[in-house]
């Protein structure tokens, strides 16, 4: 009896950044050394399947400060927060640990430092998101956020008046492309980084996505509705003609979606842990005889430190 085949062709790099990494070694590393409960200001990075394992744990979601216990440690998430929930956090006197992504952190420095030389400072991102609520609470006079060319046309700011721009981190690089020039035809003087507040992670991500979708028939995305940087990389296969879907896990697949395909390109948004591809795969093997393949991409080196008070709470935890 003849199988079907199924050509499986794996991006490189997907899943995991270094952000996410080192948000989740936080989380991680305070339980084993404060013990359970620890309070973690929204989901630590947008995955159900990272936070019902922290979750398990001993670590306790929450959406706002004023759900954390008197004294209880308490940790911001990779996404970051605004000034306020900063000050908060300190009147109250909680014991935080930050797992803002630095790339995130130096998104608001960029932003803080416009607006400190008298400029209108002007966002690309998503409202709503966390990260963009975050870098909207820092900029001290207020920013403008726009995440379409028609947006831009929309600002009421003078052509005259001193701007800048900083992006959210997770952005598809077409689009944020699109949306600087219409800005800079708009604001000529505009200051700006180009896309380079885009992370690294989602440029190799979507650049490793761009690839394999010129090869297959089909594309996956395991990452959550919630994702930002998941969601652009099933949109970037949907501009290249193929059918593209975002999904948890392996769970989500419908059968139909396989019918008459041959080659299945995959890919993980930054958040979504590798065992969730692997059983992904395994899950194929229910409609044929999965061949699977990966594809060569940039290899990422990029880490970063753990905050001090994990090193300084490890220290004194040792020396008790
Ligand atoms: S996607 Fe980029 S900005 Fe976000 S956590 Fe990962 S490295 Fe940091």
């Amino acid at each position: 009896m003849s199988t079907r085949t199924l050509r499986v062709i794996l991006t490189n790099p997907r899943g995991f950044c270094a952000g996410v990494e080192r948000a989740i070694e936080i989380v991680e590393r305070a339980l084993q050394l404060y013990g359970p409960p620890v309070y973690v200001r929204h989901e630590i990075v947008h995955n159900r399947h990272v936070v019902d394992s922290l979750r398990a744990k001993g670590a306790v979601f929450v959406e706002e400060l004023e759900e954390v216990p008197d004294g209880a440690v308490t940790v911001f998430s990779a996404h970051g927060v605004s000034e306020a929930v900063e000050t908060e956090a300190r009147q109250r006197a909680l014991p935080v640990i930050d797992a803002t992504c630095p790339l995130v952190s130096k998104v608001h420095k960029e932003g803080r430092n416009q607006s400190q030389r008298g400029r209108e400072v002007i966002l690309i991102g998503h409202a709503g998101h966390p990260e963009v609520e975050g870098t909207r609470g820092r900029i001290p006079r207020g920013v403008h956020i726009v995440s379409t060319r028609e947006d831009v046309g929309a600002l009421t700011i003078p052509v005259e008046a001193p701007v800048a721009y900083v992006t959210q981190t997770t952005l598809s690089v077409d689009d944020t492309r699109d949306i600087i020039k219409a800005l800079k035809e708009r604001f000529p003087h505009i200051a700006g980084p180009d896309v380079r507040d885009i992370c690294y992670a989602t440029q190799n991500r979507q650049q490793a996505v761009r690839e394999v979708a010129a090869r297959v028939d089909l594309l996956l995305v395991v990452g959550a509705k919630n994702s930002s940087n998941s969601n652009r990389l099933r949109e970037i296969g949907v501009q290249m003609g193929i059918p593209s879907y975002l999904i948890d896990d392996a769970s989500m697949i419908e059968p139909d979606w396989l019918e008459g395909i041959e080659t299945i390109g995959i890919t993980a948004g930054a958040s979504a842990p590798e065992r969730l591809v692997q059983d992904l795969i395994v899950a194929l093997g229910a409609y044929g005889d999965v061949q699977v393949e990966e594809l060569d991409g940039v290899i990422e080196s990029m880490q970063f430190k753990l905050p001090r008070e994990l090193d300084r709470a490890a220290v004194s935890a040792v020396r008790t």
